[in-house]
C-alpha cells in the first residue's frame, strides 16, 4: 500500500540570496509527491518579523489548492510578536500550524535568560506548536530542557533529527509528551533508530524543501519507505503531523 496523503512538515519559501522562492519552486522540488507543507517566510532575515509575517499570509491565502501551510518565524525581539501571531491565526485559519524559532539566524541561545519564556509561556497557553531549528551550539537540544521543565506539555518540533542528543530529551518523554522529532538531514538508520526506541508517534517526515536538492524527492521518499511498515509510514508521512494540526482546532 503507497500512503495516499502525504505531509512535509518542513519547506520554506522568502527572498533568499537575492532570488524569490515561491510556490513553484516547492512544488517542482516536490514533483507532486506531496500534498501538504509547512511552510516558514525566510524573509525574515533581510526584512523582519512583520514583513515575513504579512508575505507569508498572503503566500499563503493566494494559494488555493491547498498545498501551503503556515508557521510564523518568531523574532523574540521583536516587540509585536504576539500580535502578529494571533493575525496569522485568525487570517490563515485552518492553515495556520504554529511559530518557528531559530535561535542561529536571531542570534541567540535557546536558553538564554528568559528570550524564548515569553514564547513558549504563549505556545503552551494558546496550545501553538513551536517548530525549532536544531543543527548547531545555539540550538543545541539541551539547551531546550529548562524550557520544557518550565513548559512540559508545549508541543515543540525539533527539525534536523540527526542528533543523537536529542535523544536525551526524547527518553523524558512521559515528563514531556508533546516532542517530536523531524526527519530532515537524517539517513533512514536514525529514522529506525529512533522508532526502535522511542515509538512511532513522535516522528514526523520534513525535508527542508527547497534546499535538498542533492536526493530527488522520489529517493527521499523510496529510503524512508524500505525501512519503515506500513502502519509506520502512515503515522510518519501523516498522522503524526495531522495531530499537530489538529491541537488548536
Ligand atoms: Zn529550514
Amino acid at each position: 500500500m503507497v500512503i495516499k496523503i502525504i505531509i512535509d512538515a518542513h519547506g520554506h519559501i522568502g527572498h533568499f540570496n537575492n532570488k524569490w522562492w515561491g510556490i513553484e519552486k516547492l512544488k517542482e522540488f516536490c514533483s507532486s509527491k506531496v500534498d501538504k507543507i509547512f511552510i516558514s517566510n525566510l524573509s525574515i532575515i533581510a526584512h523582519g518579523m512583520k514583513y515575513s509575517t504579512n508575505e507569508l499570509i498572503k503566500v499563503i491565502n493566494n494559494d488555493k489548492t491547498n498545498f501551503l501551510y503556515g508557521l510564523i518565524w518568531c523574532d523574540p525581539f521583536y516587540s509585536n510578536w504576539r500580535s502578529l501571531i494571533l493575525k496569522a491565526k485568525t487570517e490563515l485559519k485552518d492553515r495556520f500550524i504554529g511559530i518557528k524559532i531559530h535561535p542561529t539566524i536571531g542570534n541567540y541561545n535557546a536558553n538564554d535568560e528568559c528570550i524564548l519564556d515569553p514564547i513558549f509561556e504563549f505556545s503552551e497557553s494558546n496550545q501553538i506548536p513551536i517548530f525549532t531549528h536544531c543543527d548547531d551550539e545555539r540550538s543545541a537540544a539541551w539547551r531546550f530542557l529548562p524550557l520544557l521543565e518550565d513548559y512540559p506539555s508545549t508541543y515543540l518540533v525539533f527539525y534536523h533529527g540527526k542528533h543523537k542528543k536529542l535523544d536525551n530529551l526524547l527518553e523524558r518523554k512521559k515528563k514531556f509528551p508533546n516532542i517530536f522529532i523531524e526527519s530532515s538531514f537524517c539517513h533512514s538508520s536514525r529514522i529506525r533508530e529512533i522508532i526502535d526506541n522511542f515509538g512511532s508517534k513522535c516522528i514526523i517526515f520534513g525535508t527542508d524543501a527547497p534546499f535538498r536538492h542533492r536526493s530527488p524527492y522520489d529517493i527521499i521518499l523510496k529510503v524512508y519507505r524500505e525501512v519503515l511498515n506500513e502502519k509506520e509510514q502512515q503515522l510518519f508521512f501523516f498522522e503524526n503531523a495531522m495531530r499537530l494540526v489538529n491541537i488548536n482546532k
